[in-house]
């Protein structure tokens, strides 16, 4: 999967997603990752990218032709239009699911930065408006990288096994049960004895539990789409049943 991320600081973003299991990945050639300087593209002689916005109002507004030229020029070299997400705090909020943009082959991730950019190149090359959350940062860098990030890990190979990608937070709209390594016990506080015991099934069961009692604390919300999707099995619905009817005698 290529990644190419349009912006006018790529310093920021490739010095971010240089290291670890994303760099990684990159030396390995499972993905790659290049950011297009939109200020290479300006056509005047100061190299400015920005300009007042008509109608007045606060801050600058980024030019539409320098985005233009920077995305022909990448729409040029992988001989295709490539889908092209807009990091803004207008889109739909990124979610574990669109991360399966990891399918596409090429993705332009476009960053905004001042006040963002003129309407009229965003209408022509953009095909998705993606928001990491209901704030507003300064640039769309942080929001692309945060993207790389959630897509990459779902592209096969980069994690070393691919198991720790599929028993995470949102399968089944379920967060991850709580987990324990060395030692054995720690500030007087110790392992669940069934992780000690060897037996794969209980231990299957007790993380599938925990689960369950988890997302009802923490994201009441993911449980509600959990029940009526279907993902549990008649033992588990029993079991969250019996949670709710212990929570409503309590209340
Ligand atoms: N004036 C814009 C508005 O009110 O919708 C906000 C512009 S923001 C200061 C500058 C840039 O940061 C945006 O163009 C976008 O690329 C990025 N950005 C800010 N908040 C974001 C968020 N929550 N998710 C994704 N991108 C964001």
């Amino acid at each position: 999967m290529n990644f190419h991320i349009l912006t006018l600081f790529p310093d920021m973003v490739m010095q971010g997603l240089g290291t670890s299991i994303i760099g990684r990945a990159v030396n390995n050639g499972l993905l790659s990752i290049e950011a297009v300087n939109i200020r290479d593209y300006a056509f005047n002689k100061h190299q400015s990218v920005d300009d007042y916005p008509y109608g007045g109002g606060a801050g600058m507004l980024m030019q539409a032709e320098p985005v233009y030229q920077a995305y022909e020029a990448i729409a040029e070299k992988v001989k295709k239009k490539p889908r092209v997400v807009y990091l803004s705090p207008q889109g739909a909020t990124f979610s574990q699911t669109m991360a399966e943009l990891a399918k596409e082959e090429e993705l332009v991730l476009l960053c905004g930065h001042y006040e963002g950019i003129d309407e009229r190149v965003l209408e022509e090359i953009v095909t998705d408006y993606v928001s990491i959350g209901d704030y507003v940062l300064t640039g769309g860098e942080l929001p692309a990288m945060v993207m790389v990030d959630a897509i990459s890990r779902l592209i096969p190979g980069v994690l070393h096994n691919d198991v720790s990608a599929e028993f995470e937070s949102f399968q089944d709209d379920l967060l991850e049960y709580p987990q324990y390594s060395r030692p054995e016990e720690w500030h007087g506080k110790k392992v669940p004895p069934i992780l000690l015991s060897g037996h794969h099934a209980n231990i299957e069961k007790w993380r599938r539990e925990q689960s369950i009692i988890r997302t009802k604390e923490r994201r009441p919300d993911l449980l509600e789409k959990c029940m009526k999707s279907g993902v549990l099995d008649k033992k588990e619905m029993k079991f969250l049943q019996e949670l709710l009817a212990k929570d409503e005698e309590n209340a």
